[in-house]
Formats: structure tokens, sequence, C-alpha cells
């Protein structure tokens, strides 16, 4: 992440160290020499589990880098001013084309994500949901397939994001210890 900021952006003097301290509490750039502080947290995303009505999981396929190619849960970043659970709507809806109603929180995971040369650090919140009943889903958006996957046939090697390998390993054992739904908090 650190790399792309070489001057302060208050009184312009050269940074010629990160303060490693300073950077792992989000301060980005802690200028010696005027003392101005540039915060960077953790970027909120959001993602969604959904499942069809034979306990399929719905993937999609990423059009864009970073990890193009790779498999994703639908989801993406929160704009200013959004709830999560508002972000979540929007971007499913943009992505699939379709409204969902009923999501309950599953889990949250902190990920990276390399974007045109700065390693963003981001916090994702993990939906579950579910579609019934006949719901056109399209792939729309930054992404460019959607499949669903039976449970025992997750490609977790493929998937875009070391934290969502987590996230469905998690998951899929909530599965395997019980017939129920996974516990959510
Ligand atoms: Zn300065």
């Amino acid at each position: 992440m650190i790399n792309k900021f070489k001057y302060c952006p208050n009184c312009k003097a050269n940074i010629k160290a990160y303060n490693r301290p300073a950077l792992a509490a989000g301060r980005l750039i802690d200028c010696a020499s005027c003392g101005f502080y540039f915060y960077l947290s953790p970027s909120p995303t959001n993602g969604l589990i959904l499942e069809n009505e034979k306990g399929e999981v719905l993937l999609v396929k990423r059009k864009y880098p970073p990890k193009k190619g790779y498999w994703d849960i639908p989801g993406g970043f929160v704009d200013f001013g959004e709830t999560m659970e508002e972000s979540l709507r929007r971007e499913i809806k943009e992505e699939l084309g379709t409204d969902i109603t009923d999501i309950k929180y599953f889990t949250s995971t902190a990920d990276r994500y390399l974007f045109k040369g700065i390693d963003y650090h981001t916090l994702c919140f993990v939906f579950l949901g579910k579609v019934v009943g006949k719901k056109n889903l399209s792939a729309n958006d930054d992404i460019n397939e959607i499949k669903f996957f039976s449970k025992n046939n997750i490609p977790v090697d493929k998937l875009a994001f070391s934290g969502l390998k987590e996230v469905f390993k998690k998951y899929l054992s909530s599965f395997q210890q019980s017939n129920r739904p996974p516990k959510t908090k």
C-alpha cells in the first residue's frame, strides 16, 4: 500500500521512511517535518453466500483485476453514506440484477485487495441469503459468469481471496457438524 506515497500532502516533505507502528495503526502518513497525519483504515466490503432451493451456493467469476477469472461471492465495496445492508443490496442488484430482501449476518474476514499498485486492506462482512422461486439471475457489472455449486464441489482453490477460503471452510464445516444452517452471531 505504501510506496505510492512519496510526499507529505501538507508540507510536501519527502517521506523517507514509513513509521511502522503508526502504519499498523492506520496512520499512513505521519510526517516528521510538519506533524501531519493521514489515516487509512480497512475498507469495509460485503459479500453474500447465496443458496438456491437445492442448497447449492452461487459463485461469480471476476471480470476485472485483481484476481480476474477467479471465483468470488457477489458483493463489493461500501460507498460513502451507505449502511452495510444497503450496500449489499445495491451490489446484488448491480451484479445479479435482482433484489435480495432476506439476509442474515454470518461472519467477517480481513483480506487484502491489490489494485493499481496499492495493497488495500479490506474487512468483508459476509451475509447469508436464499433465492426462492424463479429469480432471473444474470451476470452484470464487474462479473462475467455466475454458477451454482453443490457444497461438496466448491472450488476453494480457485477462490479469489484467502479470507474467503476461510469463510467457506467455516461455512461448509457448519454443515458437516449438523444439518442445521450455520449459526449467525
Ligand atoms: Zn508534512
